[in-house]
């Protein structure tokens, strides 16, 4: 029979393993950032979006605002998944599709979706879903903004009243297309291809430039967008959200439409 020679450490020794056990622990602990300290860090005016970590031809560009700017009516978690996450996601996978062909090299998302019917079969509907997923928004975050909302001002004041009645009315009617779409997708104000301003309601991730109409404002009804604070209350949201819109943005998008 072998007998087992008991192995023990010097006493010394088991306490310096001890002492390093526990730094470690501390050090790694200490590195572990929850959700709500990462947003609670990021209240500086860019956002975390690295544009240097991404590759292809498209990227998401920082927000120009904090995650939290648009508290309390879009909480900072749904900021930062949205715009990091989900966008991101349209980008990568619109990168990807388009890589296979050089000759797409160069164009615009506003290109590619405008002529969907000359892009490759085999990648169309990718170009199709992430390239309006890209197009949307990008004018999403663009139209909003902190200490936003009220009445619209200037000439798409103007045109609203002109082809609505009133803001009321307007607000009213792009609401009801915001409620009324069913599953995923977008309640838009667009200028129609005859030059009339319309309101209009798209599925999924589909651009009004894909019907040759220029989307001056949306809004994005898709689940991801409001669930974290609203759940199914798509509604609440719609109303919510036109507290941060900014006006501005809209009148600049509006002089470009075409
Ligand atoms: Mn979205």
């Amino acid at each position: 029979m072998i007998k087992l020679k008991s192995f023990r450490l010097p006493i010394v020794l088991r306490f310096l393993v001890g002492a390093i056990a526990i730094a470690l622990i501390t050090l790694i602990t200490s590195q572990g950032v929850s959700v709500s300290e990462a947003i609670a860090q990021t209240s500086s005016p860019t956002t975390q979006a690295s544009t240097t970590a991404q590759i292809g031809e498209f990227k998401v560009a920082p927000l120009t605002y904090a995650y939290n700017a648009l508290e309390p009516f879009i909480d900072a978690q749904t900021m930062m998944l949205h715009h990091d996450k989900h966008h991101l996601a349209y980008v990568t996978a619109l990168n990807a599709a388009i890589k296979k062909y050089p000759e797409l090299k160069g164009k615009t998302a506003e290109e590619l979706v405008r002529k969907l019917d000359s892009i490759p079969e085999d990648i169309r509907s990718i170009v199709r879903n992430n390239g309006g997923g890209h197009l949307n928004h990008t004018m999403f975050w663009e139209i909003m903004g902190p200490k936003a909302g009220g009445e619209p001002k200037g000439a798409i004041a103007e045109a609203i009243n002109k082809n609505f009645g009133s803001f009321e009315k307007f607000k009213e009617k792009f609401n009801d297309a915001g409620t009324k779409r069913f599953g995923s997708g977008w309640a838009w104000l667009i200028r129609a291809k005859d030059g009339k301003l319309k309101v209009v309601s798209t599925a999924n991730q589909d651009s009004p430039f894909m019907e040759g109409n220029f989307p001056i404002m949306g809004n994005d009804v898709w689940e991801h967008a409001y669930y974290l604070m609203y759940q199914n209350r798509r509604a609440d949201y719609l109303k919510a959200w036109w507290n941060v819109v900014n006006w501005d943005a809209v009148n600049k998008r509006y002089a470009q439409a075409k």
